[in-house]
This record gives C-alpha cells, sequence and structure tokens, in this order.
C-alpha cells in the first residue's frame, strides 16, 4: 500500500539516504532510475510513472510505490504483443497465478511476535480464502524454505507494505511491512494492509489506476474504485474485500468457470 506522492518520495529518500551516511543501521536503499527505455514499458503497462517514481530493489523494479515486479519479466514482455485494453485490477499474462498454483499458496509469517501485524496475516488470508465460488487459498507454513510467499520487516521509501507481483505462473515472493516507521497502525489496519499486498501477489493491480492503457479491466468490475481492498491510498484504512474485489477474483480464479482468467 503506497502512501506518499513522489516529491514526498524523493524527500523521504533523501532523508533516509542522509540517514546512511551518519550512521550504517540502514545498509540499502530503493534507488529511483532514470532509465528512459524501462520507464517508458512500465507505463505502457499501465501503471503510474508520472506520480511515483520507478525505483530499483534488487533484483525488482517497484512501481507506483508498493507493486514490486521482477526485472527480468519486464525486460521479457514485447509490448506489441499484449492486449492491452483498459486500466485496471488485473495486468496480463506473466502477472497471473496459474489454475494450478491458486488452490495451496503457503504464506510464511516472518514478522516479530511484538507486532499486531503479526496477528493480522492470519485474518486477512483467511478474507481471500472466504471469497464465494473462487478457488484461492492462502495457507500458513512453519517451513520458510518451501514457502511460496514470505511475510517480513523491512525498511521500505515511501510505502506502508510492499508487495510483489507473480512470475512464472507463482505467486509474487515476498511481502514487506514498514513496522518501524508505522509502528502506530494498530491490528485491523494491518489487516488491511497485508489483504491489499496479498492481492498484488495474486495478481491484482490498484483500483484507482490513473495510467490511460495497460492493464486489463476485468469485465464488469468498475475502472475507478475507492472501497475496493486494491485502491492505492490509505485514506480509508480500514477496507476489507468488497462485493467487485470478489467477483473479480472469481473471474481470475473460480476454477469451475470455463472463462475464467487464470490458466
Ligand atoms: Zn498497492
Amino acid at each position: 500500500m503506497k502512501l506518499l506522492k513522489f516529491t514526498a518520495i524523493i524527500v523521504v529518500a533523501l532523508t533516509f539516504a542522509q540517514c546512511e551516511q551518519e550512521n550504517e543501521i540502514i545498509d540499502s536503499i530503493d534507488t529511483i532510475i532514470q532509465d528512459n527505455e524501462t520507464i517508458d514499458k512500465i507505463a505502457k503497462l499501465g501503471f503510474d510513472t508520472k506520480n511515483y517514481p520507478v525505483l530499483k530493489d534488487g533484483e525488482y523494479f517497484t512501481v507506483e510505490g508498493d507493486i514490486n515486479i521482477l526485472a527480468d519479466d519486464i525486460e521479457k514482455i514485447n509490448i506489441n504483443n499484449q492486449n492491452i485494453q483498459s486500466k485496471q485490477r488485473r495486468f496480463p499474462l506473466e502477472f497471473i497465478v496459474s489454475c494450478e498454483q491458486i488452490r495451496y499458496i503457503t504464506v510464511f509469517n516472518n514478522l516479530p511476535n511484538n507486532s499486531p501485524a503479526r496477528g493480522a496475516v492470519n485474518l486477512a488470508m483467511q478474507h481471500w480464502n472466504d471469497i464465494d465460488k473462487c478457488d484461492i487459498r492462502f495457507a500458513a507454513t512453519s517451513n520458510i524454505n518451501s514457502a511460496e510467499i514470505i511475510i517480513s520487516k523491512g525498511p521500505l521509501v515511501g510505502a506502508v507494505g510492499k508487495g510483489s507481483f507473480p512470475t512464472g505462473g507463482k505467486p509474487g515472493k515476498y511481502i514487506r511491512l514498514d513496522l518501524d516507521q508505522f509502528s502506530f497502525l494498530d491490528y485491523g489496519r494491518w489487516r488491511t494492509v497485508i489483504e491489499h499486498e496479498l492481492g498484488h501477489n495474486i495478481g491484482f493491480a490498484h483500483s484507482d489506476d490513473i495510467a490511460e492503457n495497460g492493464a486489463i479491466l476485468i469485465s464488469g468490475t468498475p475502472s475507478n474504485d475507492s472501497n475496493s481492498i486494491m485502491f492505492s491510498g490509505i485514506s480509508n484504512f480500514n477496507r476489507t474485500l468488497n462485493g467487485d474485489d470478489k467477483k473479480a477474483a472469481r473471474l481470475m480464479y473460480n476454477l469451475n468457470f470455463s472463462d475464467r482468467l487464470c490458466n
């Protein structure tokens, strides 16, 4: 879930950079990329690159503040081959979990015991699992090595939490939450953030994406929805999956539905 607009992100980035010089507590920081070809490609996929800088986070690019996409996946995409139609909810091809994988997604909760976020993970998973006529199933695991999603704490630039998009038909591997900077958030708010980031990890985009083209709007869902769990802002912090989120999830991942979007 993203927090700050472009200029604020730069201020935060500079602040972090200054901290880094003064002491070595923060050993890495997302950097803003300037490569116009990459930025252009990401914009053509429907992400807002005007209001949010594209960041480099290890082997990922961070777009729209809180979505990590493997840099290799961006490289591989041939924009001209994409059936790019509309704005939001779902991104094409590479960024969707295969039908086979959606029924059992193991999640390792690596958050500290003393954080309310740790306890909120199960309820966030359950909300996705409880969607009627939908086959998404998150399952807690105690084995970090085999886990498909690992939820950890970590410093972020301009975001409360950060998810990652699916790659190779598998869910995004990481969710990170900035527990230190947002230590004042309670259980319910963390539940909202985690539910939102889990959505990214199974291929859902922001419900308020302002890009003019790019991602595919899931048929019958609104093109802009501030009550969606996938709304990017934090102004309405006690959201959960609404009717249109559930509809989108069914169209993506109801395995009994012959026109489902996963394959
Ligand atoms: Zn988000």
